[in-house]
């Protein structure tokens, strides 16, 4: 008898998302069609946000917000090294450089290492709240507009997250927040994005932007037909119909989702208190602010254990436990160091001692308790020699 192999990350599809996607393959628009509207206008609600833009990708989605808040070429934004390249990217298509920040013990921009890196190119702060949790947003909100910044929040982990009763991609402090909708993330859309804001020229920009910068006219023109006109360049960004219908469908389970993700998160954080706090820890939890759970980071001592990060994950391998380390610092990646170098030794302690243990709404409670019992005895080096011995 063996176990499912538990990955660090799944989606799920169940029978009403098939059969919304079917259902849209059956209308008239296979790409932005009806689907598309509704998407956004369940997004809104949930998010308590006026205007909510579906796009092709959560990198579309930090494209589209920094180019609608006239990020380009000479600028320089301030974000986390501690977050997926996209972040980071979509500032280096429109020509901007980036400057990496330091992180705090939760892997999010610590707002104490931004200020320093300000300067007069420096047009906005992007927050990414890592793993679901969400960042310091009352003192980046604070420098943002000491400067005269726009501050844009990564929420690709944090579909579902509150700061207090608000949630994340509200827009209560920052200009936009963005949403990723691929598959490892909380909801899927298959490619899919969104940002949302409560700036309605922004969301007029994202719109004509993820369209090519076209503007529809509502009415024909003297020459009789329906035209548009093109005043700026953008792209094609649009989300898919097959993928707001399945995003729509999605939504439906997402709060049920997110209070199991919670229930698994306290059963972990529960489990991993009875061992030796020098060896593997938690991320703090900070007042008020309240995880959607994308990923479940712990934070192991691997010198002190006296075994690798590798061999530690292929213990937990041998026992059906799939693990993923979230990140390798940003600016330590070969494309960012050599344009610069960056002062972050906290992400690089965070990224050398971290883990992502298997975290999604499916896992059972015995998958649970076989992932604390795996972690505890690798940890406590309960085991025989052979699940360490190396792999070939
Ligand atoms: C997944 C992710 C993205 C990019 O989303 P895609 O939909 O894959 O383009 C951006 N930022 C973070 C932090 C992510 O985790």
């Amino acid at each position: 008898m063996t176990d499912a192999f538990l990955p660090y990350g799944r989606q799920s599809i169940d029978e009403a998302d098939i059969r919304a996607v079917v259902e849209a393959l059956k209308g008239s628009h296979l790409t932005q069609g009806p689907s598309v509207g509704r998407f956004e206008q369940k997004l809104a609600s949930l998010l308590d946000a006026p205007h909510v833009s579906a796009v092709s990708s959560g990198t579309a989605a930090l494209h589209l917000a920094y180019a609608a808040l006239g990020l380009g070429a000479g600028d320089e934004i301030i974000t986390s090294p501690i977050t997926f390249l996209a972040t980071a990217n979509a500032a280096r298509h429109l020509g901007a450089e980036v400057s990496f920040g330091d992180v705090d013990d939760c892997g999010n921009l610590d707002p104490d290492s931004v200020e320093p890196l300000i300067s007069p190119r420096t047009r906005g702060i992007v927050a990414v709240h890592f793993a679901g949790l969400p960042a310091d947003m009352q003192r980046l909100r604070a420098i943002a507009e000491r400067h005269g910044l726009w501050l844009v929040e990564d929420a690709a982990h944090a579909l579902g997250a509150r700061i207090g009763v608000t949630p994340v991609g509200a827009c209560a402090l920052s200009d936009a927040t963005t949403f990723s909708f691929h598959p490892v993330k909380h909801i899927t859309t298959a490619e899919g994005g969104a940002v949302s804001t409560r700036r309605v020229e922004l969301k007029q920009k994202i719109d004509r932007l993820r369209e090519h910068g076209i503007e529809r006219r509502p009415a024909p023109d003297s020459e009789g037909h329906y035209g548009y006109v093109m005043q700026e360049l953008g792209w094609n960004y649009r989300l898919s119909d097959l993928g707001a219908a399945l995003g729509i469908s999605q939504l439906d389970k997402l709060p049920a989702w997110l209070r199991r993700r919670e229930q698994i998160a306290q059963r972990y954080r529960a489990g991993f208190a009875g061992l030796d706090p020098l060896l593997l820890r938690c991320t703090p939890l900070p007042q008020g602010r309240h995880s959607a759970h994308h990923l479940f980071p712990v934070l192991i001592d691997f010198a002190r254990l006296g075994l690798t990060r590798g061999a530690v994950m292929s213990a937990l391998k041998q026992r059906g436990i799939g693990t993923q380390v979230h990140y390798i610092p940003v600016c330590d990646q070969p494309y960012y160091s050599k344009r610069k170098s960056s002062d972050c030794p906290n992400a690089r302690r965070f990224y050398s001692s971290e883990l992502s243990l298997p975290m999604y709404s499916t896992l059972t409670d015995a998958d649970v308790e076989r992932v604390l019992a795996g972690v505890s005895e690798v940890i406590e080096r309960r085991t025989t020699a052979v699940v360490y011995a190396k792999g070939p």
